[in-house]
């Protein structure tokens, strides 16, 4: 396998039931279930180990009545992958969901966007809507690794790894990025929370969770553009890529691999 492609594996750690009304702005006509998954996802080669995101912990969880699977990083061992020997963790934003565990990471250098840390650490931090989607250790704990010379800071698109690159989207959260992979199919794009369902970006109707709409609705397009088909994109909180993908072998219904084509 070459430098610069990978194997991609979305693993999920959490779940939690929800209806159809609580992830599009405006609601939705149709009251039925809708539920979410959490995820992290592993970028692998011969060279490397990248993980984007970090989940969150059990007492996070059960604060905010997430149904938790598994540590997310513990699970990393289920992929081969040591925590305590992977050197770059890609965040792709601030929010308690994929950030929670960085600190099980003793050597990681973590890849964010600035404005993400503003925005965390600013003045929308004063309203409890906005403010909600963020857990206040964690973005301490990242100001900390700041000044361990731990954080790694782009202002824009980046690409830091061959064959990797990030892309500033924003929308959801002020400095959130999304990553594209190369993978034996072509490049696959990591969404995170560009868009948490295909459906959010398939009818153009944003998420609930917002910081500008306007810049979710470009990110779907931004998504489009990045990736070669819309198989290629994988959301950030959608239960359908455990369905799509095909399972790890020993690992059904935890973890998927994102580099082969979706088989549904
Ligand atoms: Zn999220």
């Amino acid at each position: 396998m070459p430098a610069d492609e990978y194997r991609v594996y979305a693993l999920r750690y959490a779940m939690r039931e929800a209806r159809r009304h609580e992830h599009f702005i405006g609601g939705d006509p149709h009251d039925a279930p809708m539920p979410m998954d959490y995820f992290v996802w592993a970028m692998v080669n011969e060279d490397r180990a990248i993980i984007l995101d970090t989940g969150f912990t059990e007492p996070v969880a059960r604060k905010r009545k997430r149904a938790w699977m598994r540590c997310p990083v513990d699970s990393l061992a289920l992929l081969g992958i040591d925590p305590a020997a992977v050197e770059d963790v890609v965040i792709s934003h601030l929010h308690y969901d994929h950030v929670g565990t960085f600190h099980k990471f003793p050597k990681a250098r973590f890849h964010l966007q600035e404005q993400e840390m503003h925005y965390a650490c600013g003045r929308y931090m004063r309203y409890p809507r906005l403010r909600h989607s963020f857990e206040v250790e964690d973005v301490v704990g990242i100001v900390r690794m700041a000044y361990a010379d731990r954080v790694v800071f782009y202002t824009g698109d980046a690409d830091p790894f061959p064959g990797i690159t990030l892309h500033a989207v924003g929308g959801h959260s002020m400095g959130l990025q999304c990553v594209r992979v190369n993978t034996a199919r072509g490049p696959v794009v990591l969404a995170s929370d560009v868009t948490h369902f295909y459906e959010n970006m398939d009818s153009g109707r944003p998420f609930t969770t917002a910081f500008h709409v306007g810049g979710m609705l470009e990110g779907y397009d931004r998504l489009r553009a990045l990736a070669p088909t819309s198989n290629h994109i994988v959301p950030g909180h959608d239960p359908e890529v455990m369905r799509r993908y095909p399972a790890v072998p020993g690992l059904e219904g935890i973890a998927v691999e994102l580099h082969r084509d979706p088989i549904a």
